[in-house]
């Protein structure tokens, strides 16, 4: 008998997150005065990052959130990026800080991500964040990470004592995630470009998170029978990085592309900028 799995839909929780998020948005502006602000800083113009960048502004706009944009040229240097995100981490005015990547070759982008002050860092990408996530300290998350998470739970999956597997190590999405899965009790196995039989080690998943950059690279028959499967990968023409159509058919939840993992990254920005306001206002550095 053919089975379908549940759909983890991400846009509806997305957007219950983003209600709730305007609420305190505008709960903080009037007892305070100062609306919650992000600063966007973007070097150079790459048509994908010009348009995430948009993207969030005006999601940001929606939801009571300023925005103050810094457009730096593609010749500016690591000096000059970490002067202005030294800037920003110590301007009052800005709660949150989100450095778009990639940035250039020329750019040394573990120094940039390190001028941000880790109370702004809403988009969980400095060292002093990813380590108080790995120790269960409060902080920020990376933002699809902290997403996925968000997604499981509202799907009452507990990831106690089960087999997760993230396919994918990146700094941003892979690692984060794992940690995060740890730290709520899964036994974690990361994937990588050089796993040997990457489908015998899925196989064995009850939690597969799909973290590649490969179109389609996870197969239905990798599916254990029952297994929740979270696709945060984002190919071109709105394809995974898992086969959704075979997938589904074996998975128990499973998320679909687009409408899964990809709002609840941008709701947990949202959502980071205005715990980050609420702390600062309440307590100014
Ligand atoms: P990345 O930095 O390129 O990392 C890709 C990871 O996949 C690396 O760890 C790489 O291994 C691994 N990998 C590559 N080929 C593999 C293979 N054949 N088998 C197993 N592992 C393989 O990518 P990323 O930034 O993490 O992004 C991953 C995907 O998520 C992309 O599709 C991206 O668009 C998407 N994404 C979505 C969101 C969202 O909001 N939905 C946010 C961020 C990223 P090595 O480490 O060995 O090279």
């Amino acid at each position: 008998m053919s089975r379908t799995a549940r759909l983890m839909d991400g846009t509806g929780l997305a957007r219950r997150i983003v209600e709730e998020t305007a609420k305190r948005a505008a709960d903080i502006t009037e007892r305070t005065g100062t609306a919650p602000c992000l600063a966007t800083v973007l070097v150079g113009e790459d048509p994908a990052s010009v348009t995430y960048v948009r993207m969030k502004q005006n999601r940001c706009r929606k939801a009571g959130i300023e925005s103050r944009h810094v457009a730096l040229p593609a010749a500016t240097t690591a000096a000059e990026l970490v002067d202005t995100l030294g800037a920003l981490s110590g301007d009052p005015g800005v709660h949150g800080i989100l450095l778009q990547h990639p940035m250039g070759p020329h750019i040394d982008e573990r120094a940039a991500f390190e001028a941000i002050a880790p109370r702004k860092d809403v988009d969980g990408v400095t060292l002093a964040s990813f380590s108080a996530m790995s120790f269960g300290l409060p902080g920020f998350t990376s933002c699809t990470p902290g997403g996925i998470m968000r997604l499981l739970d509202e799907y009452d999956v507990d990831p106690a004592g089960k087999r997760a597997v993230v396919v994918g190590r990146s700094a941003i999405l892979g690692k984060p995630v794992g940690m995060l899965l740890l730290g709520r009790d899964a036994t974690v196995t990361y994937c990588h470009s050089r796993t040997a039989d990457l489908s015998s080690v899925v196989r064995e998943a009850d939690i597969v998170v799909a973290a590649v950059g490969r179109p389609r690279l996870i197969r239905g028959q990798d599916i254990k029978p029952g297994a929740v499967v979270i696709d945060a990968g984002y190919n071109p023409g709105n394809v995974g990085d898992v086969d959704f159509d075979t997938a589904r058919e074996r998975a128990g939840l499973i998320t679909p592309v687009p409408g899964g993992v990809g709002p609840m990254t941008i709701a947990t920005l949202l959502a980071q900028t205005v715990e980050a306001a609420g702390r600062q206002l309440a307590a100014p550095a």
